[in-house]
């Protein structure tokens, strides 16, 4: 979300008359988009912004997204070089922030957070040239117990499928075959247009705009989590098989104190909609530990959820204690070296479920888009429909297959990748 709010930002200044450059050096006006989601990441922020004032003497510094509207204006207190503070529900403010920071003014600030609106550029400067993100909602109106998402990106706005459909239209002529669906709660959008499309509308009706050969979207959340989105997926083969659906923990009762809206059996209701569809589902998802009064026995049904789900990957953290969230005020803190000890525990744990359900792949023949070249192991790197990276050789071929799809046969596999031969 916040690398295709950068691709907005981008989009938004040239707009404006600005360029882009390659380096901090060569600019005028240095734009640095925070993240705040764990406090390692927030601290990163204040020591890079030390380390521009050292090295860019003489430029304008602006602070965009988490960290940015977390903090405020105690960001011109700590880094007093810094002349422009905006979050990211006040992105469609900037032009008019940009002429008052032209206009001399030394400290511009866009940090409300009351807005119906979201933030919607008749350009994105796109980095990738296959696959493009699309944002279709902003905010969240959940209040998890550990997360500052609802204080930093403000309530949910959901774009009017009109919007979404123009863009979807828009990328497949300007060449991109791949599209990403963006959202805190992507599968809470809700179209404000009378059409009132919900989410599952929505995605299949992307997944019919021509030239787009695969939709992906993230991040859902298990309680907004229709079976209408599996129909879709099984109707509509653009539909990548591939749900990355966050449960962060296996134990009811921690899901309870985390304020989560579920029980670990109505999140396996859903996994068992995903298990019954016709192409097979590769299933991801986001797992915390060492949140306040986590048990061993939560721990235990943590691990007892990755194995009966058989996760293809996770992402998994620590909890940290953030600014402004209902947790922070939660006695039976975790200590630390226990939090360590704990992710390691369900990593190693993971890591065997992966081998298993990776080794299921070798023989069979998979489509891969291309996404580059690895010149260190003479292998071309593709990205499956179930989001598997597929290293793989194609030999009596030089040409760029980079953005082409193409038929893999997989040969070997390991706990994050796979690896083949071209068949095609
Ligand atoms: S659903 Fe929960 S974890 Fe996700 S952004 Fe909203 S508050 Fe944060």
């Amino acid at each position: 979300m916040n690398a295709h709010d950068s691709e907005k930002v981008i989009g938004t200044l040239v707009g404006q008359g600005y360029s882009q450059v390659a380096t901090p050096e060569e600019a005028e006006l240095v734009f640095y988009n925070t993240c705040s989601i764990r406090d390692k990441a927030e601290q990163k922020v204040f020591h890079r912004l030390q380390q521009f004032k050292k090295d860019h003497q003489g430029k304008t510094f602006a602070v965009l997204g988490c960290v940015a509207q977390q903090e405020g204006e105690k960001i011109f207190e700590k880094a007093p070089h810094v002349s422009l503070v905006c979050g990211s529900a006040s992105y469609n403010q900037l032009p008019q922030l940009l002429v008052q920071l032209e206009a001399g003014n030394r400290r511009v600030t866009g940090l409300s957070l009351d807005t119906e609106e979201t933030f919607e550029t008749p350009f994105a400067r796109r980095d990738n040239p296959h696959r493009a993100y699309l944002t279709i909602i902003e905010g969240c109106d959940k209040s998890c117990a550990y997360c500052v998402v609802p204080f930093t990106r403000g309530p949910e706005r959901s774009r009017t499928s009109a919007s979404v459909i123009a863009e979807s239209a828009e990328l497949s002529r300007a060449g991109y075959t791949e599209i990403q669906l963006l959202g805190q709660n992507v599968n809470s959008y809700r179209d404000p247009s009378p059409a009132g499309w919900d989410f599952a509308t929505l995605l299949d009706n992307v997944g019919r705009v021509p030239g787009i050969r695969r939709v992906r979207f993230t991040t859902s959340h298990p309680r907004d989590f229709r079976k209408e989105i599996i129909d879709a997926i099984d109707r509509n083969p653009v539909l990548c098989n591939h749900v990355h659906l966050p449960v962060q923990s296996g134990s009811t009762r921690v899901l309870k104190a985390m304020q989560r809206l579920y029980t670990r059996e109505e999140y396996m209701h859903r996994i068992a909609w995903m298990k019954a569809a016709e192409r097979p589902i590769a299933i991801t998802t986001d797992i915390i530990v060492g949140f306040p009064g986590e048990t061993l026995d939560d721990l235990d049904a943590t691990l007892g959820l990755l194995d009966e789900v058989g996760y293809d990957s996770i992402f998994s953290f620590k909890y940290s204690r953030r600014p402004n969230t209902p947790a922070l005020a939660l006695d039976d803190q975790i200590p630390e070296e226990e939090k360590t000890r704990r992710l390691a525990v369900v990593q190693e744990h993971q890591r065997a479920i992966q081998i298993q359900r990776n080794a299921a792949y070798v023989d069979t023949v998979e489509e891969c888009l291309v996404e580059g070249f690895n010149k260190a192991t003479g292998q071309w790197i593709g990205r499956t429909s179930q989001h598997k990276t597929l290293n793989f050789l194609r030999p009596a071929s030089d040409a760029d297959l980079t953005g082409q799809y193409l038929d893999v046969r997989v040969t070997r596999a390991g706990p994050n990748s796979l690896a083949g031969e071209a068949v095609n």
